[in-house]
């Protein structure tokens, strides 16, 4: 195992009807309030009326910032930006997914930074200064509730990029899972693949001695894959919910990846078809995952995805070889059963003719080409991407 640091003082509230603790959240960093959201769910839900009064009851000044895209744009941030400093915004408050919270973190930290928004996205890590910023989650997914990470997109440049902030971690998050009830089939599919991905991105790593780390992502991927096949069921099943939610929060907060050296590989060339493509950020993931875990299946990764397919999928087969393979055909069948388009083309990405600069962009990008489980080079990343234009047999 790794030396590592472990501080991640997000103050969580997780459970029902909690909002009650809002005010007095928010009143330790003061009355002006900057509110994040996106394309109207909150308001669908009932959650933006009932923190209106809420707000209205503590005397505090509301300004808002609505319409915030899935894979934000940073366009939002700059808007963001404009009203902190217009306002003088004492807190930011973030409803609702992944995508409003990382444009609010993003917000927070070029309120403080003199050159443009983007320019703090392009540094890849912010150490400067930040508003506070406090999220009701409304989406289990990403674990942008209690980590520093944001992902910013830009349309322009075709760039979707990832941001660590150490003053962007969430100063307090509110998490009840009676508010994802609502959340459709296909982004509570988009959700787990994201925690699932998180989890295994982490897990698939060489670093010897992490048997606390390892042993936690598979508890983590476990209770995923146990969860989602109930809430796509029975939407308001408050326990299925409530584990889906907290495994997202757990996924990404530190816990599962500490004491590692390894880098990722799937979210660095998910990035790029959500930038040239905009598809959903999760279904990416899956379609890539098992292609991944096939393409880099040697000698070296062997005993990491044998172990994956014998304590997460309960696989027995006693050849290694032959049970790494059917690990990896479980993956991909869990995602089928349960709805995932699986293929490049079933979501819209029908010509190979991006896939080269895509493929560039994910390596000079990320650290693909040298930390990772098994390093990529552009050609690798181009063969992952030809794997998922049709469906896939891994034994
Ligand atoms: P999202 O993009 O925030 O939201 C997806 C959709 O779900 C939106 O249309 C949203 O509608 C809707 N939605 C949210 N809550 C809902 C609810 N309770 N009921 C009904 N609909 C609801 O999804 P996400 O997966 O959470 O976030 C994805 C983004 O996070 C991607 O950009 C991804 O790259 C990034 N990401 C960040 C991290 C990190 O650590 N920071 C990690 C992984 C991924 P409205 O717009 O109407 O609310
Ligand atoms: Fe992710």
């Amino acid at each position: 195992m790794e030396n590592f640091n472990f501080y991640v003082p997000t103050d969580v509230r997780f459970g029902k009807d909690r909002l009650g603790e809002l005010p007095e959240v928010l009143n330790e960093f003061g009355k002006r309030v900057l509110l994040v959201y996106g394309g109207g769910s909150i308001k669908r839900i009932g959650l933006y009326d009932k923190l209106m009064t809420i707000l209205k009851d503590n005397g505090n000044e509301v300004f808002e910032l609505s319409g915030i895209d899935p894979n934000p744009r940073i366009e939002s941030v700059r808007e963001g930006v404009a009203l902190c400093r217009e306002h003088q915004v004492d807190v930011v408050l973030a409803v609702g997914g992944g995508s409003v919270i990382d444009c609010s973190k993003v917000i927070c930290g070029a309120t403080f930074y003199e050159k443009d928004a983007w320019d703090l996205v392009l540094s890849r890590n912010y150490a400067g200064p930040a508003l506070p910023l406090v999220t009701i989650l409304t989406l289990s997914a990403t674990g942008t509730e209690m980590n520093r990470n944001a992902v910013i997109s830009n349309l322009k440049t075709r760039q979707k990029l990832g941001i660590y902030g150490k003053n962007l971690l969430p100063k307090a998050s509110f998490l009840d899972p009676q508010n994802t009830y609502t959340v459709s089939q296909y982004q509570t599919l988009a959700g787990s693949a994201d925690i699932l991905s998180h989890l295994m991105e982490q897990y698939f790593d060489l670093t010897p001695g992490t048997e606390v780390q390892d042993s936690i992502a598979e508890a983590l991927m476990k209770t995923v894959i146990q969860c989602l096949p109930v809430a796509l069921k029975e939407p308001d099943n408050y326990d299925a919910r409530a584990n889906l939610m907290w495994a997202s929060t757990l996924a990404l907060n530190g816990l599962p990846g500490t004491g590692r050296k390894g880098a990722w590989s799937c979210h660095p060339m998910e990035h790029e078809l959500s930038a040239f493509y905009d598809i959903t950020h999760g279904i990416g993931l899956a379609i890539l995952t098992p292609r991944w875990l096939d393409h880099v299946l040697n000698e070296k990764t062997l005993p990491k995805i044998e172990r994956f397919a014998r304590n997460v999928w309960g696989i027995t087969e006693k050849d290694a070889m032959t049970a790494a393979k059917m690990g990896i055909q479980a993956l991909y069948d869990f995602f089928v059963l349960n709805g995932v388009p699986m293929t490049l083309p079933a979501v819209g990405i029908n010509s190979e003719g991006e896939f080269e600069a895509m493929a560039r962009q994910a390596v000079d990008h990320s650290t693909i080409a040298t930390a990772a489980f098994s390093p990529l080079n552009v050609e690798d990343v181009v063969a992952i991407y030809q794997a998922c234009m049709k469906d896939s047999h891994f034994i």
